[in-house]
């Protein structure tokens, strides 16, 4: 049995806990939700369990096709155990269909399709607020190296390929996500793997047929009702069963509180 130890980072949505196999921590996903390089804030309840079920399901799903990645199994309603890996510090974003900071950035009209899937570098900088950078800059720096970054293209073709299909399928456009990859050592070789969590937090969900956001920006936007969102892609993936007892009472309480505020 794996025991839980001390805290070893704190996150904005997430926790990472030592555990007692020195390979292996626990992810906790908390209820926090930041946006805007954290100058704005607040607590969802009930976000963090949705992002842990539907993070799950995405990893595994990856994991059957191939995509070597850090889950090892979800614990819990909030924590999962993962693969303790060497982060590497960039954000890989991948785009299908212009929204959020490209938008801003280049003047592009909010929903156009991209000829093809556009993938963009950031640095994990919070106190530089993520800036983009070019390829060159990852090796300039050494913050990998060119075979790591090959690997990495590679893995995120299969991965959004993947991903387009499985949202078409529940009715929803992927329009954009963010991924995070570490490097791990297996069998006495450093490899790199997918990270992180593949969520409604970290990516652009939207209806297929009215466009509705299904994602983050909700809060960023001041849309309201998150959890529904959340509750509804979970639900279209199929993976609302198990949990519907925590969900369907968030959503509950949630709804009730708009009703009385009525
Ligand atoms: P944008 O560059 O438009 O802000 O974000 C592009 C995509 O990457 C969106 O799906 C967004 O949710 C995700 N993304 C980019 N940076 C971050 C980040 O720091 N945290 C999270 N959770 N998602 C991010």
């Amino acid at each position: 049995m794996i025991k839980k130890g001390k805290k070893l980072y704190e996150g904005k949505a997430k926790i990472i806990y030592a555990t007692s196999d020195k390979n292996l921590v626990i992810q906790y996903f908390k209820d926090d939700a930041t946006a805007f390089n954290n100058q704005k804030k607040s607590t969802i309840e009930g976000k963090g369990v949705l992002n842990n079920r539907i993070s799950e399901h995405i990893l595994s799903n990856l994991s059957q096709i191939g995509i070597k990645n850090h889950l090892v199994k979800r614990l819990n309603m909030r924590e999962q155990i993962i693969k303790l890996v060497e982060i590497i510090p960039i954000e890989f974003i991948v785009r299908n269909v212009a929204s959020g900071s490209i938008t801003k950035r280049l003047g592009i009209e909010d929903g156009t399709v991209l000829k093809e899937p556009l993938l963009e570098y950031c640095l994990k900088d919070d106190a530089l607020g993520d800036p983009l950078i070019a390829e060159e800059h990852i090796y300039a720096f050494d913050w990998a190296n060119k075979k790591e970054i090959e690997k990495v293209k590679k893995m995120i073709l299969r991965i959004n390929d993947f991903m387009i299909g499985m949202f078409r399928g529940i009715g929803i456009k992927l329009i954009d996500f963010k991924l995070e990859f570490g490097r791990i050592k297996i069998n006495g070789k450093t490899e790199v793997i997918l990270a992180d969590e593949i969520s409604p937090d970290t990516c652009r969900l939207w209806d297929s047929i009215t466009d509705k956001k299904l994602d983050k920006d909700r809060f960023r936007k001041d849309l309201g009702d998150l959890i529904p969102a959340y509750t509804e892609v979970a639900k279209r993936l199929g993976i609302l069963h198990e949990q519907s007892n925590v969900t369907a009472v968030n959503v509950t309480k949630l709804s009730s509180v708009k009703k009385k505020n009525k």
